[in-house]
């Protein structure tokens, strides 16, 4: 299965991706992950992204588009893959297509977890004061949830379109949201 995830952050998507590909047996593929791990290893791709990340912005697509591209002809992700966190605006959209459309590949379904913003909000600022999170303000946390909503959700709207579109309750327990998910699902 190929699949997209989409969801604002602190939606619990990053928990739900690694538990519903490990159910399908597809590898979950970060592109904020592979981020911060450049960013921890001070590589160069690390070093030109990491006042990005710190701010909340987006890193420009021809960064991240090269950095997908390149993770999708490995050989786990031959069969299947979860996208978390990509793509993220109207131009990485169309470069997706053109990467699985070179394979004669297509997307299966796009997941959108829904949730309440501001019970996200409060969760986050919570989150940010119990571990210490200093760059966590409530100002940064509102600004990557406005980002969200203006770049972002929109996305949704076109997968509506395609047919794509699974839209997914993700207020609860990590367990049901999961198993709510699988169920949702395309047949597979
Ligand atoms: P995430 O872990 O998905 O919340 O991503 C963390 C950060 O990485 C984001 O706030 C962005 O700065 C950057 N990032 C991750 N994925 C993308 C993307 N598809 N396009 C642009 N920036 C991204």
């Amino acid at each position: 299965m190929r699949l997209i995830i989409l969801g604002p952050p602190g939606a619990g998507k990053g928990t739900q991706a690694a538990r519903i590909a490990e159910r399908l047996g597809i590898p979950a593929i970060s592109t904020g992950d592979i981020f911060r791990s450049n960013i921890k290893n001070q590589t160069e791709l690390g070093r030109r992204v990491e006042a990005i990340l710190a701010a909340g912005g987006y890193v420009p697509d021809e960064v991240t588009n090269e950095i997908v591209d390149d993770r999708l002809t490995w050989a786990d992700a031959e069969n299947g893959f979860l996208l978390d966190g990509f793509p993220r605006t109207a131009p990485q959209v169309e470069a997706l297509e053109q990467m699985l459309s070179r394979h004669g590949h297509a997307l299966d379904a796009v997941l959108e977890l829904t949730v309440d913003e501001e019970a996200v909000v409060e969760r986050l600022l919570k989150r940010a004061a119990t571990e210490g999170r200093a760059d966590d303000t409530e100002s940064v946390i509102r600004e990557r949830q406005a980002i969200y909503r203006r770049e972002t959700a929109p996305l949704a709207d076109h997968y509506q379109q395609a047919g794509l579109l699974v839209q997914v309750d993700g207020m609860g327990a990590v367990d049901e949201v999961t198993d709510r998910v699988i169920d949702a699902l395309p047949a597979h």
